[in-house]
């Protein structure tokens, strides 16, 4: 019998590259998704499979699915998407947990939580290990987003006392790739869609700020490992890349590896802009084996590829 997952959110960018994964490794996939910020397109190349089935659905009205796994990633990650209906993004943070975590009971299968950098907000402590507790803003307009995802850990880790749930709760760090919409917001699509455009790369502040890039296919493998990981293992834990590089050479990369025209303009830098990140990964290299390997000129051409396709079938 094959093992049925539940993916919420699954028809997102980093859903929909874990959905394929999961039915190459022979599993049936039930991805759930109400399409905000998701697409049809991620998942079309799935929907042949018999193995596969997609659902329309808000994750914050309760639903019900026969499955033995559930992975938890229905949330708009881009800030521009969610401070688009910031109360809405904390009520899928919230109210769509409890159903996820409530589902789970029911069913008595293991679960686990795309949970998020953002928790350590903007860090005092540098890279961030995952004892930080965090320095994270509770009113500010990141707050819907941070705040959600740390009252979702808050969530995992009370039903799993309470309840002796079984969880796995991922600390997920910036991650780009393949299947990020175009109009996403998020750094990485945003400069490689500008410069193919020849557009301006827009540049918030000074582009002193960091980042660490972390290629889809390695956060797939790190979020199978964790839920495949013996019971006691139930995180949090940092997946990422620890290659930091500010947004400045970010944006000097991509002008190269497109060989493009645009320009760098500047932009007011948004409220709360955390000033750096970077994950320490020790404890995903030694419990779990493992770390991201793809380097970001490798990641990069691959994502360029991808939005090159799609923008010229756009014209078309
Ligand atoms: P994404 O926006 O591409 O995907 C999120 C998916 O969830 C979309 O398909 C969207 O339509 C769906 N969704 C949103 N609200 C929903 C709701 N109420 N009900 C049902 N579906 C809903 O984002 P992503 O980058 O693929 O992120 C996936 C998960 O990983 C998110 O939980 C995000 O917080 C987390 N994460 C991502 C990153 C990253 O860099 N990509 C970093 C940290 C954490
Ligand atoms: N950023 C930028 N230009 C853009 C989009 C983002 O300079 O067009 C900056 C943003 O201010 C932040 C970093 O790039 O400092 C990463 O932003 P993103 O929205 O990708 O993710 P975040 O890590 O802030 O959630």
């Amino acid at each position: 019998m094959k093992n049925k997952i539940l993916v919420t959110g699954g028809a997102g960018f980093i859903g929909s590259h874990l959905c394929a994964r999961l039915l190459q490794e022979d599993n049936e996939v039930i991805c759930l998704d109400n399409y905000f910020t998701g697409s049809k397109r991620n998942i079309i190349e799935l929907s042949d499979n018999p193995y596969f089935e997609s659902i329309r659905h808000d994750v914050t009205e309760p639903f019900n699915v026969e499955v033995n796994e559930i992975y938890n990633l229905a949330c708009p990650a881009s800030p521009v998407n969610y401070q688009f209906d910031p109360v809405q993004t904390i009520k899928t943070s919230v109210h769509g947990t409890i159903n996820v975590l409530d589902l789970a009971i029911r069913l008595k299968v293991k679960v686990l939580q795309a949970s998020t950098s953002e928790v350590y907000g903007d860090p005092e402590i540098h890279p961030q290990t995952e004892e930080y507790w965090g320095k994270v803003n509770p009113i500010g307009i990141r707050s819907c987003y941070d705040e959600g995802k740390r009252c979702a850990e808050t969530l995992f880790f009370d039903y799993h006392r309470q309840h002796e749930l079984r969880i796995k709760v991922a600390r997920i760090f910036n991650t780009y790739g393949p299947n990020m919409q175009t109009n996403d917001g998020r750094v990485v699509s945003n400069f490689i869609v500008q410069a193919l455009q020849g557009k301006d790369i827009t540049i918030y502040g000074n582009g002193n700020q960091t980042r660490s890039f972390c290629y889809v296919e390695d956060m797939v493998d790190g979020l199978i490992k964790l839920m495949s990981s013996s019971d006691e293992i139930i995180g949090p834990i940092n997946l990422g890349n620890e290659e930091e590089t500010t947004i400045k050479d970010l944006a000097l990369k991509i002008i190269k590896l497109i060989n493009s025209n645009s320009k760098i303009i500047n932009k007011p830098l948004p409220q709360d802009d955390p000033k750096n990140r970077c994950p320490n990964t020790d404890k995903a290299k030694t419990i779990l084996k493992w770390r991201a390997k793809t380097p970001l000129d490798i990641g990069l051409k691959k994502t360029i590829e991808y939005f090159d396709n799609l923008l010229r079938k756009s014209y078309k």
